[in-house]
């Protein structure tokens, strides 16, 4: 696969970009092309190292990379740039979700879902999520499940520039216990050394930039460790699901970096999980978390707010038929929601332990539309949870950036790096929702 390793392979790119006409028409995007100088100026700028702002800053963007970071009345703006007022807005890194499904769209039926849509995933639904991630200020992301074929085909597209998506960090399938016929596509059996290992080498192969395993209490911690081995030797991170205390315990046991989603089915974790994670970071070996909260709290019950379901950049990019059948089953949507006491007192215990907690978002399920997954999000680890606004902007831009290993390139508004920015009115310091719509998104200089 084609990865950006270098700012200089970057220029490349930006000067010789390509936007495919057809598909620019039929997803409606606008790409502005008139320039790739840009100074954006007058606004707030956070720069996502958890730094304090920035007041009247100056953002200098030239050819995909960020040129200069600066105040009014200290840094110059050259003629030849186009200047953009941020003033009243705030200028941030463009932002990462940690936990995404491109192939889904919101859909209430999965089963029905991957049996009805699975060979439109690559040409048709993926193009639409991956384009609704960077609409609403994505500019990377993590794809946790897809059948491989279609999710590494997209990271490549968006890597090239033959669609519009936030930069994609994929593990193809999901790693897992014998599965139903219906999930044969995003899934794969890993029970048994044998299988295992046969598994995490193809995905290897493939060049997936992180591996996850799904259901662990349904494996051995030998078919976990024989993963984990396989991704640790090629620098890789394995994540698991993380509902359970049993499948915690198992990951721990098989060496997992991280562990995704919050399960509620107790009430918070027992001792026997606690000391398994303080023994974890006693030895000096980090534990991350993508708690996946803004789905069970907010989300969850965002079916009770129809206009937001209703929002014409849910469905963007997508078939009108499509678009129909999402919305009828949405109509008969049931959520699953969870006790916000739960959730809370086990982020607490994560928190005292030293756990290091990540942004994601499970976004494409149901009641959890890629447009809105983000935001939502934010706002319930600042308004839900109580987590510093600073802290949460800090864990959906530098953190994963570091995790994933290209914080030389990303997550960040630091002179050098790629132009990954978006401007939004007024400050998510005092209110996280003003994420809720962009009014700018450029992904390495380029405006979209
Ligand atoms: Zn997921």
């Amino acid at each position: 696969m084609f990865k950006i390793k270098s700012i200089s392979q970057l220029l490349v790119l930006v000067t010789g970009l390509v936007c495919s006409p057809a598909l620019m028409a039929q997803n409606s995007v606008t790409v502005d092309s008139t320039g790739t100088k840009f100074a954006l100026t007058g606004g707030t700028l956070i720069d996502g190292s958890g730094a304090a702002p920035l007041d009247n800053a100056i953002l200098l963007i030239n050819n995909g990379v960020i040129e200069a970071v600066g105040q009014l009345g200290s840094l110059a703006i050259p003629t030849d740039y186009a200047v953009i007022s941020t003033e009243g807005r705030t200028m941030m890194p463009g932002l990462w979700d940690m936990h995404v499904h491109l192939l889904y769209a919101g859909h209430t039926n999965f089963p029905y879902w991957h049996q009805t849509y699975t060979d439109q995933f690559a040409e048709t639904i993926m193009p639409a999520t991956a384009l609704q991630l960077l609409q609403s200020g994505v500019t990377s992301a993590r794809d946790l499940g897809a059948p491989p074929e279609a999710i590494f085909q997209i990271r490549q597209q968006i890597a090239s520039n033959e669609i519009p998506g936030p930069t994609l960090y994929a593990s193809g399938p999901q790693l897992a216990s014998p599965f139903p016929e219906w999930a044969q596509y995003y899934r794969r059996n890993i029970s048994g050394t044998a299988n295992a290992m046969a598994e995490a080498r193809a995905l290897v192969e493939l060049e997936a930039d992180i591996l996850k395993i799904s259901g662990a209490e349904q494996l051995s911690i030998d078919d976990v460790r024989t993963v984990t081995d396989i991704a640790h030797a090629q620098g890789l991170l394995v994540t698991a699901h993380g509902r359970t205390d049993a499948e915690i315990e198992i990951g721990l046991a098989g060496n997992i970096d991280e562990f995704q989603h919050i399960g509620a089915a107790s009430d918070e974790f027992p001792d026997s999980v606690m000391s398994l994670i303080r023994a974890r970071l006693a030895s000096g070996n980090e534990l991350y978390w993508t708690p996946t909260v803004g789905i069970q709290l907010r989300a969850g019950r965002a079916i009770e707010d129809l206009e937001l379901l209703d929002d014409p950049e849910n469905y963007l990019g997508l078939p009108q038929a499509i678009i129909e059948d999402i919305q009828t089953a949405l109509q008969s949507y049931n959520p699953r929601v969870t006790s916000i006491d739960t959730v809370k007192r086990k982020i607490t215990q994560l928190q005292e332990a030293g756990v290091t907690l990540l942004v994601g978002t499970d976004g494409g399920l149901s009641g959890n539309p890629h447009a809105q997954a983000m935001w939502q999000e934010m706002l319930t680890w600042v308004n839900v949870l109580g987590i510093d606004p600073m802290q949460t902007i800090y864990a959906a831009t530098a953190l994963p950036a570091q995790l994933m290993g290209v914080d030389d390139l990303v997550g960040t508004l630091t002179a050098g790096k790629l132009a990954d920015v978006i401007v939004v009115h007024g400050n998510p310091l005092q209110n996280m929702s003003v994420l809720q719509d962009p009014e700018m998104v450029f992904k390495h200089g380029v405006r979209f």
